[in-house]
């Protein structure tokens, strides 16, 4: 049955899987969260049990959830069309491998699912509510325990069924260190990650002095990946997140190094505007869990215009 709640008390269930942390929540399609539980990403079994606890015990609390929207960390198939989909792919974390999260859910919960990977929903999550909304052309980097990026398009996910892995692009340098990535050298996130900065500098990215030499280094690095980034994608913005980025004084770092790479090549990139084109995140920690409830508001909406149908999670 279709429900006949308006637009605005519609509860969604929002989920930020990251490879550290679950971050789950309830809330509304505005962004606006009711209710939130984060607890350690651990066996697949284990970390799927506690999110299924949490929406079920929040159910009971504020009522049936419409639709669950899901970023997950990756590598994930969103292709609809394979019969991966909804599963994670070969992983880092090997436990995690061919999980099928969406299978799980929708064998629990009569809802439309979104999945997608963490980084697009983030991007997804700024573009609606934090440093990119109104701008259509826009690309959100995260630099955290692994480095990937969501691009937007005209107002659009950038190839949402197969999305381009930013974060293994190859990187010039004069470091001895090639990079700590098991599938090449000299990639971004094998020299710029959390866990690269650890390996080449032999302590936590978090324990380092901001003047330490590796923010030097890391701006280098971050600086290159915008000006690639500026002459494939010609975005109106990048957004630089993740965890590395709480250091704050790499922004002015990395914004005086790619005025300095671009050398003047595209005029209207400079000193005047370089504050608003390389810029930290608007929504911090929420990029992700804001996204997957406007994520999961879509996918409602599809669902009621396509099959005039809504299953509720009740
Ligand atoms: P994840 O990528 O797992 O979702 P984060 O975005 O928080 O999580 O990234 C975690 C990485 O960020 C770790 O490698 C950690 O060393 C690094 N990190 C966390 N806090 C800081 C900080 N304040 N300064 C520099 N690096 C940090
Ligand atoms: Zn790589």
């Amino acid at each position: 049955m279709m429900t006949s709640q308006s637009s605005e008390n519609i509860l969604f269930g929002g989920l930020e899987a990251g490879g550290t942390k679950f971050n789950c929540v309830i809330g509304y399609g505005n962004g606006d969260i009711i209710a939130r539980q984060i607890f350690p990403t651990t066996s697949p079994q284990e970390t799927l049990t506690r999110t299924r606890g949490f929406f079920e015990e929040n159910v009971s609390v504020h009522g049936s959830l419409q639709a669950l929207g899901i970023a997950h960390f990756g590598p994930v198939e969103i292709n609809r069309n394979t019969e991966n989909y909804g599963k994670i792919m070969a992983s880092a974390k090997p436990d995690w491998s061919y999980t099928d999260i969406v299978g799980y859910f929708s064998s629990i919960f009569d809802v439309p699912i979104a999945f997608q990977s963490d980084v697009n929903i983030a991007a997804m999550g700024e573009h609606y509510f934090g440093a990119a909304k109104d701008i259509d052309n826009f690309i959100y980097i995260t630099v955290g325990t692994g480095i990937g990026g969501g691009v937007y398009v005209n107002g659009e996910l950038l190839n949402d069924l197969r999305h381009p892995e930013i974060g293994h692009m190859l990187i010039p340098h004069e470091d001895p260190f090639q990079g700590c990535c098991p599938y090449h050298k000299n990639c971004l996130e094998g020299l710029a990650s959390g866990p690269a900065i650890r390996k080449r500098w032999g302590s936590p990215a978090e324990t380092l002095d901001r003047d330490h030499p590796a923010w030097e280094l890391e701006a280098q690095y971050l600086a290159i990946l915008c000006v690639n980034l500026t002459y494939c994608y010609a975005p109106e913005k990048i957004i630089l997140g993740g965890g590395v980025m709480q250091q704050e004084q790499i922004f002015t770092l990395v914004r005086q190094r790619f005025l300095s790479l671009m050398n003047g090549y595209m005029s209207t990139l400079d000193t005047a505007m370089i504050e608003q084109y390389i810029v930290p995140p608007q929504l911090a920690g929420d990029a992700a869990t804001k996204g997957s409830l406007i994520f999961a508001q879509q996918a409602y909406d599809s669902n009621s215009v396509h099959l005039s149908f809504g299953g509720c999670l009740k």
